[in-house]
């Protein structure tokens, strides 16, 4: 059985006054029946961290470096990541890919990082519209996957994103048919590259314009295992509302 992962990605958004609603959340979600995780930006893990101390929020990264240590102006490896409290890290993000160019090799080298450095990896996935639109879909997120995702993946250590671009931010989402599709297609390719037992116990979300209004049908969808959030992570009552279609 899978357990379900809500996670919230602030990206770069929040100063260490916002870390109000993190505690506001994990007040409001002291005994989940979920797991939660939130990642906000680097500089605010390690006081995320103490202000959910006690409580049932885990902190992630968004991004590490490849390699542990070194002569990586403005980098951070996972080692860090992991010493700063957090126990995952996004890594492959479409903004990532685009805004730095980040390809299939390099979200496996970051991934092998993370898994190495005792981080969950939450490894995305998604097209762009134009490759929607040409159906090429399941072509690229087949790609993706056997680019990105490292040999040593497990149900532990891999949590796979699936977040098609034109969904993010956008208030665009897909059908849920479209939803349930990749979803059991990414489902049958673990199976196939990891075998059933690992293929069937890794957790896929869906990432792209989930709000609390629309949660509840997405996580009907088959091999949905939870939900990548953006923009309604950063206040808890929105994502507590997600959290709450979830359990
Ligand atoms: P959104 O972002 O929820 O704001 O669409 C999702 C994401 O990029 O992870």
């Amino acid at each position: 059985m899978r357990r379900k992962l809500a996670a919230g990605n602030w990206k770069m958004n929040g100063n260490a006054a916002d870390l109000s609603e993190l505690q506001a959340l994990s007040h409001m979600h002291a005994a989940p029946a979920v797991d939660i995780l939130i990642c906000p930006p680097a500089t605010l893990i390690h006081r995320a961290k103490e202000k959910v101390l006690g409580g049932n929020i885990q902190i992630g990264g968004q991004d590490c470096h490849a390699a542990n240590s070194g002569a990586h102006t403005g980098d951070i490896s996972a080692q860090m990541l992991a010493d700063a409290g957090a126990s995952a890290v996004i890594l492959g993000h479409s903004e990532r890919r685009e805004d730095h160019g980040e390809q299939n090799e390099d979200v496996r080298a970051k991934s092998i990082a993370a898994m190495n450095g005792g981080l969950k990896a939450i490894i995305c996935v998604g097209e762009s519209l134009e490759q929607r639109e040409a159906a090429n879909t399941l072509d690229i997120i087949g790609g993706q996957m056997s680019g990105s995702i490292p040999d040593q993946a497990t149900g532990e250590n891999l949590i796979v994103a699936y977040e098609p671009i034109w969904a993010i931010g956008t208030g665009k989402v897909p059908t849920l048919d479209e939803i349930g599709q990749v979803h059991d297609f990414i489902r049958a390719r673990l199976e196939r590259r990891f075998g059933e037992g690992v293929g069937r116990s890794v957790r896929l979300l869906y990432g792209g314009s989930v709000k609390p209004s629309n949660a509840a049908e997405i996580f009907a969808v088959s091999n949905v295992d939870g939900a990548l959030v953006g923009g309604a992570s950063l206040k808890a009552d929105d994502f507590s509302g997600i959290i709450q279609a979830l359990e």
